[in-house]
């Protein structure tokens, strides 16, 4: 297939110029090959060619507060609620760009496409395989693509296109973003993420290993029906509902999202409420995302701040958490 680096390097310069952190290119035929039936770019965009891989980069505050068990608001709206409004922008604008070259697209908007969907918690196309397929990102073991910027704290969003745009020339190792911790599986309160055994990926010769992860589990907690979330912290839910396996959508946001705790329902915006998580600590708690935040730091800033280590345990207290590699993890990464 040929390429046009002309408007390959102009709808970088562009979604530049929209803001956009990170951007790259995925080839559609990669992820063709990747994605499961009915979530592929060719199902999404007959005569797919490319994805315009963007992002938001999540600021390190937000999470770092979080991470301390202070207040999940912060991470809320701009780590999940408002980024995605930022982020329909940049679809919306990129699309309109495309389509204004002569190109097709589909705009996808940032959230929301997995309720209803056809199959449980998958969205229309996964953002984090097109990070992954347009060399910006690779798969930490927590599942979540990882930059090397940024590590775990940015959002990824992707517009596919009939434009013949070149992609990224190289994919990403594992072991180049991810530091093997476990931190991201020992953090969780719902046991929802598990290596045992890895899902598996493959794209352009490379396989990706990393958690499986059980949606229901993750919803119920990060939907705020379970007082394990962030025990300790002041903002950790204060009614357990019971868990319900397969729950059918209006199950999940009538019954059992009128049986959560009244405090999280009328508390704050609704915007930062709905539909925003009350856990977020795979992504909080992920040491390439807290390392990046200190590589970025400048050198008179590496002792202040946020740069503590510091994190709150699954049993309530304040502790330095610990950074190095698990067999487990040396093993997947192969280092
Ligand atoms: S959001 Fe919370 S419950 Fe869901 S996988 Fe991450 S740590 Fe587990
Ligand atoms: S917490 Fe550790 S093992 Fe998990 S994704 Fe982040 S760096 Fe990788």
């Amino acid at each position: 297939m040929s390429y046009d680096d002309k408007l390959t390097e102009e709808v970088k310069k562009y979604a530049a110029g929209l803001g956009s952190c990170l951007t790259g290119i995925a080839n559609a035929g990669v992820l063709n090959e990747a994605l499961v039936e009915g979530f592929r770019p060719e199902d999404v965009l007959p005569g797919c060619k490319s994805l315009v891989v963007m992002s938001l980069h999540i600021p390190d505050g937000s999470l770092e507060i979080l991470r301390r068990g202070k207040s999940r608001y912060s991470y809320n709206l701009f780590g999940y609620a408002y980024i995605n409004r930022e982020l329909d922008f940049l679809i919306y604008r990129m699309s309109c760009f495309l389509e204004s070259q002569g190109y097709a697209t589909t705009p996808i908007p940032a959230r929301g496409a997995a309720i209803g969907a056809a199959k449980k918690g998958y969205g229309m196309i996964s953002y984090r395989h097109c990070a992954v397929a347009a060399g910006l990102a690779s798969f930490g073991l927590s599942g979540i693509a990882l930059s090397p910027e940024y590590g775990s704290r940015q959002r990824f969003v992707a517009v596919p296109t009939t434009a013949p745009l070149r992609p990224a020339e190289r994919l990403l190792d594992q072991k180049e973003v991810c530091d093997g911790c476990l931190e991201c599986i020992g953090h969780c309160p719902a046991g929802a993420i598990s290596l045992n055994p890895p899902h598996e990926c493959k794209m352009r010769g490379k396989t990706f290993r990393y958690a499986r992860s059980d949606y229901d589990k993750c919803i119920h907690v990060s939907r705020g029906l379970s007082t394990k979330a962030w025990k300790g912290a002041p903002f950790n839910p204060k009614v357990d509902v019971p868990f319900v396996e397969n729950p059918s959508g209006d199950l999940l946001y009538d019954q059992l999202w009128n049986k959560r705790d009244g405090a999280l329902r009328v508390s704050e915006a609704a915007e930062a409420t709905y539909g925003a998580t009350i856990c977020g600590r795979c992504m909080a708690f992920c040491t390439a995302g807290h390392n990046a935040m200190k590589r970025r730091l400048r050198p008179d800033q590496q002792e202040t701040g946020w740069t503590d280590d510091l994190g709150f345990s699954r049993d309530g207290t304040l502790k330095p958490l610990p950074t190095e590699a698990k067999p487990l993890g040396k093993e997947l990464l192969g280092i």
